[in-house]
């Protein structure tokens, strides 16, 4: 572009400003901040939709690397963060069963990863989180017939012994949707439903948040902590205690009556005194 040019040009975009009212440059600049705020609202609403596109794919996505349906743990080598918080309360009981006849723990020198409940053939097993099916598998000699579900609180659980599996590989679950029926399948003498919570592959103490004799969780937000799941696993048994969730109106003498333990047990197990106050959702550990 030459020197005339340039003064054509400015002559025109010159000429064009003052042929425009003034009221009309007015308006199209009024008109730009609502313009750019609607294209904003448009793109945060694809936004959002992929996000929750990704999140009902990859449950807990942040922590999980992987989906495959090889194995139960298939996290070795996947950092575990050294606390993470696990929301319980979209929970769903997976059995009416209020009998656990096999706690977490030791076991015969074995490692017991989950707790079992008296459930009958045919019992309906369901979901106990939202989440996506990613095991629909069965065992002989171990689980029979069991389901993984990965759900978007970060828990995965486990649901074996079951006599029928009425979920696909893949499915999206919410909390409560009918899975499974009880059975007696895999290494089970005598129908009951094993059912696991695990962090990362990590087997937790189911007990730690759920209480079937109340059919209730145990605690809002279950705190994973590294350190102490470590430490579960490797010391006979530890973890496998049972725990009582704090009521309203709950006192420290009326749980020790009713679950028949001592005040003074009540009080070292949980670095409590007597005359400490109870929190409702507080969670005892009861022996
Ligand atoms: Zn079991």
């Amino acid at each position: 572009m030459n020197c005339s040019q340039i003064k054509t040009l400015l002559a025109v975009v010159f000429i064009t400003c003052m042929g425009m009212s003034s009221a009309n440059a007015q308006d199209l600049i009024a008109r730009q901040p609502p313009i750019d705020k609607k294209l904003k609202t448009i793109d945060s609403l694809i936004l959002q939709k992929q996000i929750d596109v990704e999140r009902e794919e990859f449950p807990a996505l942040s922590l999980y690397p992987t989906w495959t349906n090889t194995s139960v743990h298939a996290y070795r080598g996947v950092p575990v963060p050294d606390t993470y918080e696990v929301d319980l309360t979209g929970f769903y009981m997976p059995t009416e069963s209020r009998k656990v006849t096999s706690k977490y723990g030791y076991r015969w020198r074995r490692m017991h990863n989950g707790l079992d409940l008296k459930v009958y053939v045919g019992d309906t097993i369901r979901s106990a989180f939202d989440g996506k099916i990613r095991m629909v598998k069965y065992e002989r000699s171990g689980y029979g017939r069991y389901v993984v579900i990965r759900h978007y609180n970060g828990l995965e659980t486990v649901y074996g012994h079951l006599s029928k599996q009425l979920v696909k590989e893949g499915d999206v679950v919410k909390a409560g949707d009918v899975i499974g029926l009880g059975g007696n399948t895999g290494r089970s003498t005598g129908s009951h439903l094993h059912f696991e919570t695990r962090f990362l592959g990590i087997a937790i103490n189911p007990a730690l948040m759920f209480d079937f004799e109340n059919q209730d969780i145990v605690t809002d937000t279950f705190v994973f902590k590294r350190k102490a799941s470590r430490a579960a696993t490797s010391t006979a048994s530890a973890g496998a205690g049972s725990y009582y969730r704090v009521r309203k109106g709950d006192t420290l003498s009326g749980i020790a009556a009713s679950k028949r333990v001592s005040i003074k047990s009540l009080c070292q197990l949980n670095s409590i005194k007597t005359t400490s106050i109870l929190r409702p959702g507080q969670q005892l550990r009861l022996y």
